[in-house]
């Protein structure tokens, strides 16, 4: 999923203050997840801005609402009306969700509240961590499903650099080494094989090498 956080509070604060009102609108999906964007947070946001001590003149008048996805269109053009008279739209989606509000309900303002901080999982209550950075080429096959890209600080395809520690990455201490991690993983799973084949240089057009990626899945086709 996508994870993400709240913007610092003046930040948001000094992007809204000089839209009389502002539609702020949560994000069912991924960021209510992780706790950042969803229902609760949105009214919870809300209810913050809507303090008089954080404007010179008055605060704006503030709505909430919180739709399933921000990233479809269809549910946008569906389900979510903007009250008549929204100066601005305060949204807590990610930046694929902020996009497309922005591309649906062009041309009011599509203000971002929540900074897009990367694709990850849970590891444990209250805690997630980057796990995946789309690199459209995936190698967990041959990693023992531990993807060097993304959790490996030097991204490095072909084993440990020489500052592995006990296990530890040297560039954060507290980070276990992703390399050692695979390598545990691949001898625990017999495949330690996998760890002296050499990866060649790796063609990163399918990341990110041609612009923004996109997916045609066509229609009446088997997956
Ligand atoms: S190898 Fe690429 S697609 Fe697979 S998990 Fe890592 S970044 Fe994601
Ligand atoms: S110590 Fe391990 S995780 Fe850290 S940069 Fe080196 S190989 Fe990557």
């Amino acid at each position: 999923m996508i994870v993400g956080h709240l913007k610092p509070l003046e930040e948001i604060v000094a992007s809204i203050a000089e839209y009389r009102k502002v539609f702020v609108v949560g994000c069912g999906g991924c960021v209510s997840v992780c706790l950042t964007g969803g229902d609760r947070e949105a009214n919870a946001l809300a209810t913050e801005l809507g303090h008089v001590r954080f404007y010179e003149k008055e605060p704006p008048c503030l709505s909430v609402a919180t739709i399933e996805r921000q990233c479809e269109p269809d549910f946008l053009k569906s389900f979510l009306n903007i009250p008549e008279g929204t100066d601005a739209v305060l949204t807590l989606a990610c930046g694929a969700g902020v996009q497309t509000m922005a591309a649906v309900f062009d041309p009011v303002p599509i203000i971002p509240a929540v900074n897009t901080t990367f694709m990850g999982a849970t590891s444990e209550p209250g805690v997630w961590q980057e796990m995946c950075r789309g690199c459209g080429d995936c190698m967990l096959a041959h990693t023992g499903g531990i993807c060097p890209i993304a959790r490996c600080a030097k991204n490095l395809f072909n084993g440990p650099c020489g500052g592995t520690n006990n296990g530890s990455c040297e560039v954060r201490r507290e980070t276990p080494c992703a390399w050692s991690m695979i390598y545990y993983k691949l001898k625990k799973t017999n495949q330690l094989h996998c760890m002296h084949k050499m990866r060649q240089l790796r063609d990163w057009r399918s990341a990110d090498g041609k612009g923004p990626r996109s997916l045609v899945r066509p229609f009446n086709k088997p997956l």
